[in-house]
């Protein structure tokens, strides 16, 4: 049955029957389609519409977020020059409907539960599955962009390789799974401009080379339970916890190091879990699980990247220009947290930048 509605000016979302129906698209004057399907569908000779397709399927962890760039552009492309364009997907509901929250988002500067509000308005069955909830989410981090080098974005690549790794499929070989670990260094160019925002450094103890730094390090609270970053981005409440937690320094587990995926760390893969060696020396550094680890508070962190605090130093970092630092920073803001648009890191990082002058003030 035909489906669609009308969700912004000249923008139409709907289902299958809707991009298959001629007469509907004609009455409607549609000369754009974007089809979000898993196979391509034939719509026959049809000179009279420009049809993009994108493969994708329903499923949480199917990377949609790499399609919206040029999902965007093709929408905005037709729209500006006034012509008429229908998403759709099989039911109008969870794939296409993700990218026209998409759109909503990048155009009008909304967060992804302003643009499924609106969207629902119009076509009251959308629903997006909870994994393009989080890719949604994960684009309102980025400011609307693809951001390779956001540290979200990683985490969330992360958990995409943690499960086709795993969970996915335990048939698979180990040849295939290199194959799948070689093919995700890809999602992880190293990120340059990080360098100069680093305050802390963590060197291996013996060859003091810099292994990671204050930006890699990943909180959580303490406690049992589970903490990944799926759980972090799908559920907003949990989101809430957790930025409430790094609100409050007792709130935060100190007691071991766990850092984000690292550059250099895919060089130490060969299975699920094992030993992290120093990159220069070999020593033994730290262990990895992408199934996950238990803290010694008892939290399960997974993936986990756990660093052992008798083998890592810590130092201030050499660019780090404190003056500069503090400058940035009001009286009021130097012994709280700020909460800024889009706390979900800054929060934390600004935690510790707090820790480090209380160190430094007190060493001097
Ligand atoms: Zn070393
Ligand atoms: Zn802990």
């Amino acid at each position: 049955m035909f489906s669609a509605d009308l969700i912004d000016e000249n923008v139409w979302l709907g289902n299958i029957d809707a991009s298959e129906n001629k007469l509907a698209l004609d009455a409607l004057s549609i000369t754009h389609i974007l089809t979000v399907l898993d196979y391509e569908p034939s719509f026959g000779p049809d000179k009279k519409r420009i049809i993009k397709y994108v493969k994708a399927d329903d499923m949480e962890q199917f990377d949609l977020l790499s399609e919206f760039d040029s999902c965007y552009e093709f929408i905005d492309n037709a729209v500006k020059n006034n012509f008429k364009v229908l998403i759709h997907c099989h039911a109008g509901m969870s794939r296409s409907a993700t990218i026209a929250a998409m759109y909503l988002m990048k155009k009008y500067n909304l967060t992804h539960h302003e643009a499924i509000r609106r969207l629902s308005e119009r076509r009251r069955c959308v629903s997006p599955n909870d994994g393009f909830l989080s890719q949604l989410q994960l684009f309102y981090h980025m400011n609307y962009r693809l951001d390779k080098t956001h540290s979200l974005y990683r985490e969330f690549q992360l958990e995409r390789l943690r499960m086709d790794y795993i969970d996915y499929d335990p048939t698979v070989q180990a040849e295939e799974k290199q194959t799948t670990l070689k093919k995700f260094r890809d999602y992880f160019p190293i990120n340059k401009e990080k360098q100069s925002l680093t305050e802390v450094e963590y060197k291996c103890k013996k060859c003091r080379t810099i292994l990671f730094t204050d930006k890699d390090l990943v909180y959580h609270r303490p406690g049992s339970g589970k903490f990944d970053w799926f759980t972090k981005m799908s559920s907003y409440k949990q989101k809430q916890n957790e930025l409430d937690a790094a609100k409050t320094d007792t709130n935060v587990c100190q007691q071991e190091l766990f850092t984000s995926y690292l550059d250099w760390l895919l060089d130490v893969f060969s299975a699920n879990d094992g030993d992290i060696e120093c990159l220069k020396c070999k020593t033994k550094v730290g262990r990895y699980s992408l199934v996950g680890e238990k803290c010694t508070c008892a939290k399960w962190v997974s993936p986990a990247f756990h660093f052992h605090r008798g083998k890592i130093d810590q130092h201030q970092a050499r660019n780090n220009d404190l003056e500069k630092l503090l400058l940035q920073r009001t009286p009021q803001q130097n012994h709280t947290i700020t909460v800024v648009e889009k706390p979900l890191e800054v929060d934390i990082i600004q935690r510790t930048e707090v820790n480090e002058d209380i160190n430094t003030n007190s060493a001097i």
